[in-house]
């Protein structure tokens, strides 16, 4: 797999808090499969709100690592403009730049609040069930 954005092939499987990543250790972006950024932030969807529907964004000029021919195309996480990442249009694959996770974390923080304390109410609940 090369990197989207630096076109290396410095990228890496990462497990990051028990979420595996793709790393790319020379420009330090991140691509997450579909499904696995919203299971780091703990959010529903990978992008919150009606940004998951969005097919259409800016067509950017980097390659999906995972489906060769298709061009991500660039869509705000959230509807505010602050951040935009990078989506596969085909396989719903996201790539982040360097940074930009921490960025979408603290924007996650805010989202789907119900649904966090659902996770951690489950988490607890299969805890105290090991016990
Ligand atoms: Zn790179
Ligand atoms: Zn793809």
């Amino acid at each position: 797999m090369d990197c989207p954005r630096c076109l290396s092939d410095n990228i890496a499987p990462f497990n990051h808090e028990g979420v595996e990543f793709d790393f790319c250790s020379s420009c330090h972006g991140i691509w997450t499969d579909k499904g696995e950024l919203s299971n780091y932030v703990e959010t529903r969807r990978d992008l919150p709100n009606k940004s998951d529907l969005l097919t259409d964004g800016r067509q950017t000029e980097l390659n999906c690592p995972k489906c060769a021919e298709t061009k991500l195309i660039e869509i705000p996480y959230l509807e505010s403009k602050d951040i935009l990442i990078d989506k596969c249009p085909s396989c719903k694959g996201i790539w982040l730049d360097a940074k930009e996770l921490g960025s979408v974390q603290k924007l996650a923080q805010n989202v789907d609040k119900g649904h966090k304390v659902h996770l951690a109410l489950k988490h607890a609940l299969s805890k105290s069930r090991t016990k």
